[in-house]
């Protein structure tokens, strides 16, 4: 474990202790980077060190976190992380985008992105002996703390808005949590699951507000940094040195905004340690109808100006994004942008993707959507290497999987018929 020497709040750079905070700034309500003793990792370890380490999953970084892993093997909460990224190459689009590659997150133990959070977060959750972990959620991040708490024995609570998609429902009530369904949005269930936080005395995991989701999440920024070692050696290869001036592009889907700040978390972390020579450049992608940090980032402010949401991508749907300000950085500071995409868009990327054999969720596949725009934009061009993830698997949501397809014949059973449809 890295040595965890307290927080630095977002906003105005005051540094707290370890026992001094749990959540965010008490001064101006900041979110808190976990700071962690760079000196320290840097002269008892190499990136060999980790290079060299067998097991896949997101622990194969416990140098770098600030949290031990629970006992117990063999657990899904030791199996997050470690997914697998393909290249697309025939996935193109109009565009002739030759190095695209796909991060699949839907490969988590509870099927996204969320799992390296709640990974992290129970394991805090252990170490501080917490006896209750709640969440507000708009599913994933409810079925990752769920998910993640059964495997060790952890209670969970979990709140969600009432019109989550049955699939995720199914999954918090599978994991044995305990679920209550608010009859309002996301938003809504974020505050209530505060206000039981400080009732009850409950450690509260909700994102963009719980320090340790963004050190979860940041794993995803060191498993690019070891893919893209490999894969760029390669790169050059089929496409010249002359491309060296090309950084890697990496385009994540953004609702609350802490996904994309863990990963930039991630990569200033390898900066910090001279173990990446070049930061990645970040483009956030969110939808039209729940784009409050792409309308500040392109208004040229960290004021978030909340919306009213309104999507079927439901992972992305936030009214106020609670980890806006660094979301808004992590593509300021990277030289990328943010780009929003409409419904269509995304209905059209879940069938797009789906031609590759990769199932997304309308969140999940936004990313994607985002690319295809921003490369008619010019955001992006012919030979950058760019990365996409996919944050969540299509069975979480198979009703919007229905949307972007063409409904199936339903046929007598007979050969001819057969012979008259095909
Ligand atoms: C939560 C989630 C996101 C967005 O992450 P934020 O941290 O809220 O920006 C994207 N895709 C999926 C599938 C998610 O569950
Ligand atoms: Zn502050």
């Amino acid at each position: 474990m890295a040595k965890f020497v307290g927080y630095r709040c977002s906003l105005c750079q005051i540094e707290y202790a370890p026992g001094e905070v749990t959540y965010t700034c008490p001064r101006d309500g900041g979110n808190l980077d976990v700071a962690l003793d760079y000196e320290a990792i840097k002269n008892k370890y190499q990136p060999e060190d980790i290079l060299s380490r067998t097991d896949p999953s997101l622990w194969r970084y416990r140098p770098l976190l600030p949290v031990t892993l629970p006992d117990g093997e063999a657990t899904p909460l030791h199996a997050a992380g470690g997914t697998p990224t393909y290249r697309l190459t025939t996935l193109a689009g109009p565009y002739r985008l030759r190095n695209v590659w796909l991060k699949d997150e839907s490969r988590n133990p509870t099927a996204s992105f969320k799992d390296r959070a709640s990974a992290i977060v129970v394991a805090r959750a252990r170490e501080i002996k917490a006896d209750v972990v709640v969440t507000a959620s708009t599913g994933n991040a409810g079925a990752a703390l769920a998910g993640m708490s059964a495997a060790v024995g952890q209670k969970a609570v979990i709140f969600a808005p009432k019109s989550a998609p049955a699939a995720k429902v199914a999954q918090l009530l599978v994991f044995g949590a305990k679920v209550i369904l608010v009859d309002g949005t996301y938003d809504d269930a974020f505050d209530l699951t505060i206000q039981c936080a400080d009732e009850f005395g409950w450690y509260c995991r909700n994102t963009g507000y719980n320090p340790f989701t963004a050190e979860g999440k940041k794993t995803a920024a060191f498993e690019i940094w070891e893919w893209w070692r490999g894969a760029h050696r390669e790169f050059h290869k089929r496409i010249g040195e002359e491309t060296d001036h090309k950084p890697l592009t990496v385009f994540v889907p953004v609702g609350d905004g802490n996904i994309i700040s863990g990963i930039h978390k991630g990569f200033k972390d390898l900066m910090q340690l001279g173990w990446m020579a070049r930061m990645p450049r970040i483009i956030g992608v969110q939808a039209e109808g729940s784009a409050a940090i792409a309308n500040a980032f392109h208004g040229n402010t960290e004021t978030i100006t909340p919306v009213s949401a309104s999507t079927l991508a439901d992972s992305i749907s936030v009214d106020l994004p609670r980890d806006g300000v660094r979301a808004i950085r992590a593509a300021k500071e990277t030289g990328g942008t943010y780009i929003t995409v409409s419904d269509e868009e995304i209905l059209e990327a879940i069938a797009e993707l789906g031609k590759v054999g990769v199932f997304a969720e309308p969140a999940g596949a936004a990313a994607y959507a985002g690319l295809v725009k921003g490369a008619g934009l010019g955001v992006v061009g012919g030979e950058d290497p760019i990365l996409v993830l996919n944050t969540g698997s299509g069975l979480k949501d198979v009703g919007a999987a229905m949307r972007a397809v063409a409904e199936a014949p339903i046929i007598e059973p007979a050969l001819e018929v057969v012979k008259k449809i095909l």
